[in-house]
């Protein structure tokens, strides 16, 4: 189940019964403040505290109430801890001792300062603790995922964008004979991003449309162009494996999408695999989907088979080409029983409803051995290669279909 902003809010803030919007946007701004700003004006409000409650009459007065703003602030910014500093620097400055008060004969029992020092250490404690689970950790979490939401979106247009692709392996024929595109963010601050960091981002906010968009494009166009050199060549084309999230399965032109991508590149379209988690196949809308992107000759594939529902009836009624078994499984192949009883299990169903396999995650020649002995069709993993840019992949499609050793140069071509 995909959880959207709206879920995220309702769960946390929504328990604790804000009030009223204006409420709500002042502690999500004094969450989301950074942390330079935050400290400043901590230290500001202190001081502005301390200047208040001398100029209005000393610690007797009301003023020293003043100090519970950059307390609960504190509390609200960075937690208990910075709660507790605060309430201490402002016992101190409430107190007793300075010289003005003294001269004027009204500082301060020293009872009742500590008194006033106890209760700002205990207020700023209590809203800290009240604050954290019900508002503080949602609203961190949220401010962290605008914050990613708004370089996702400036990224897109920046560029920053690339895709790398990671051969898969035919164990019958010995070669490799597709890649699957992968994102990758070059973030100029934060460096290389993972998917893992952004995709989850990018679907709760509807970004990942537009991210779907890219590869689809970029994928096709980089296909289309090792089909045409493969061609000149008269070896075998490799074929291109695309991730889709389940949030694309929302949209009512996804077909048409992948059909304008297929045709501007003049991509054959049996050499495009969609790739769908089991949540996508899930979702109300993706019969539809299937069967519209069925229709137009692309492949489909259950991506990270046997880590979701895996509930066999998707593959009842819906017709796909490939399963992919979940990395997950794969790492324990050589280690534990149980996992490949499972393994030779989902060949089985898959040579029953003549579904090709692919295993994820092949690191080491004893699973590729497994592998082999389990009868999975294709093998995908770091024991092969690692994801890669695009520029490589022509000379390893000719390699892997031509006599040992010719190697193409960097732009394609052949040696003789
Ligand atoms: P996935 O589709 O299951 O992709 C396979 C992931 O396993 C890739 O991670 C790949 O780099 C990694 N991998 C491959 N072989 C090995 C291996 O031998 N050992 C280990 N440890 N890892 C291996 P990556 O690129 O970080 O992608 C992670 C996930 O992010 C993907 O899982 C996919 O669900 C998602 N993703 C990646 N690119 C896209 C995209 O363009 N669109 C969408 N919607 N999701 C994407
Ligand atoms: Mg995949
Ligand atoms: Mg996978």
């Amino acid at each position: 189940m995909i959880v959207t902003k709206h879920d995220l809010l309702s769960r946390g803030v929504g328990k604790f019964t804000v009030g009223n919007d204006l409420a709500y946007r002042a502690l999500r701004a004094s969450v989301g403040m950074s942390r330079s700003l935050s400290l400043g004006l901590i230290a500001s409000g202190l001081l502005a505290c301390w200047v208040l409650s001398r100029a209005s009459g000393g610690a007797d007065a009301f003023a020293p109430h003043w100090y519970y703003l950059p307390i609960l602030f504190a509390a609200t910014r960075f937690g208990p801890l910075a709660a507790f500093i605060v309430a201490c620097v402002a016992g101190l400055l409430a107190g007793p001792l300075t010289p003005a008060d003294t001269a004027v004969g009204r500082s301060q029992e020293l009872i009742q300062w500590l008194s006033r020092a106890g209760f700002f250490v205990l207020i700023g404690q209590v809203s800290a603790w009240l604050l954290a689970p019900t508002v503080r950790y949602p609203l961190a979490e949220e401010v962290r995922r605008m914050r990613i939401e708004h370089r996702i979106r400036s990224a897109l247009k920046q560029g920053e964008f690339s895709i790398v692709y990671q051969p898969i392996h035919s164990i019958r024929l010995g070669r490799h004979i597709g890649v699957e595109a992968l994102i990758r963010w070059h973030d100029p601050a934060h460096g290389v991003v993972p998917p893992g960091e952004f995709i989850g981002i990018a679907e709760e906010t509807g970004l990942i449309h537009e991210i779907s968009d890219f590869v689809l494009e970029e994928a096709c166009r980089q296909a289309a162009q090792w089909q045409r050199l493969a061609e000149s060549r008269a070896c075998e084309p490799w074929h291109v494996a695309v991730n889709l999230s389940a949030r694309d399965m929302e949209r009512p032109d996804l077909a048409r999408v992948v059909a304008e991508a297929l045709k501007r590149h003049d991509l054959c379209p049996k050499l495009l695999t969609l790739e769908l988690t089991e949540s996508a196949l899930a979702e109300k809308s993706s019969s539809l989907q299937l069967y519209q992107l069925r229709k137009l000759g692309v492949k489909l594939a259950i991506d990270d088979f046997g880590t979701g529902y895996s509930s066999l009836s998707y593959l009842n009624r819906f017709q796909v080409d490939i399963l992919k078994i979940d990395r997950s499984l794969v790492a324990h192949l050589d280690t534990d029983e149980s996992s490949q009883r499972l393994a030779r299990a989902i060949v089985g169903l898959a040579e029953t409803m003549q579904l090709k396999t692919v295993a994820e995650g092949i690191e080491t020649a004893e699973q590729l051995e497994i592998g082999r002995q389990l009868h999975f069709d294709l093998v995908q993993g770091y024991h092969f290669e690692r994801p890669q840019s695009g520029e490589k992949i022509p000379d390893l499609m000719l390699a892997s279909s031509s006599p040992a050793g010719m190697v193409a140069d960097e732009h394609g071509h052949m040696p003789g």
